[in-house]
């Protein structure tokens, strides 16, 4: 079969999504894809993140790329939502203890606010937003786990150390990184998102 190139911006300054993106494109087969990542650009600034919901800043991240560089881009936004917790941190994760911003903060405010918890059931969750001149798409992942007692492991990022997915013993910061992109949010989404430009190729 053909193999196509396809150029897609990918609206990010964070450059963990950004590998682990880039390490999902290879187990896909007839699209290949180049990701640019906002570094390439030259787009240094932080995206305004000032949205509800997942979707309004997944939607707003990959408009305000796409106004000002005229290419197809897809941006993503992600949550942990803890079941106990009615969804919270959700669209507030990255902030969660206080705006720095700090994923070591963000942790330790999780682990304090579920002590003595036993439901600790939590999902993450992805809204990936595709933008062209014509078409504004949005994919939505999941991946559902429990939150550890406490940090397991130096991989991944954010709140991998203390989220052990579903059918798993060992959390995402333990895992492999092969393991993490076949199964998590990022990867859901991100497959769903892959199917639809492939099937776009088609016709
Ligand atoms: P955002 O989508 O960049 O706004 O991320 C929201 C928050 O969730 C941040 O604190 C991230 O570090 C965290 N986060 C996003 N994706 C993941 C992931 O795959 N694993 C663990 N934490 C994540």
């Amino acid at each position: 079969m053909r193999h196509h190139t396809k150029k897609i911006i990918f609206a990010t300054g964070n450059q963990n999504k950004l590998k682990e993106i880039r390490a999902m494109i290879q187990t896909v087969t007839n699209t290949v894809i180049d990701i640019i990542g906002l570094d390439e650009l030259g787009h240094m600034e932080e995206l305004e993140e000032s949205g509800s919901t997942l979707t309004e800043n997944a939607v707003q991240k990959a408009t305000f790329i796409y106004n000002k560089y005229g290419a197809p881009v897809f941006s993503e936004d992600t949550g942990l939502e803890v079941d106990s917790l009615g969804g919270a941190p959700g669209v507030s994760s990255a902030r969660y203890a206080g705006p720095q911003k700090n994923a070591d903060d963000n942790i330790d405010k999780l682990l304090s606010e579920l002590q003595g918890q036993t439901n600790r059931e939590a999902q993450f969750r992805t809204i990936l937003a595709y933008k062209t001149h014509d078409k504004l798409m949005t994919f939505h992942g999941i991946v559902r786990g429990n939150i550890l007692e406490k940090r397991q492991g130096q991989g991944g990022f954010g709140y991998d150390p203390i989220f052990k997915p579903d059918g798993f013993s060992r959390s995402f910061g333990e895992l492999p990184g092969e393991v993490k992109q076949r199964i998590s949010h990022r990867a859901d989404a991100f497959s769903k998102f892959i199917e639809y430009l492939e099937a776009q190729e088609l016709t």
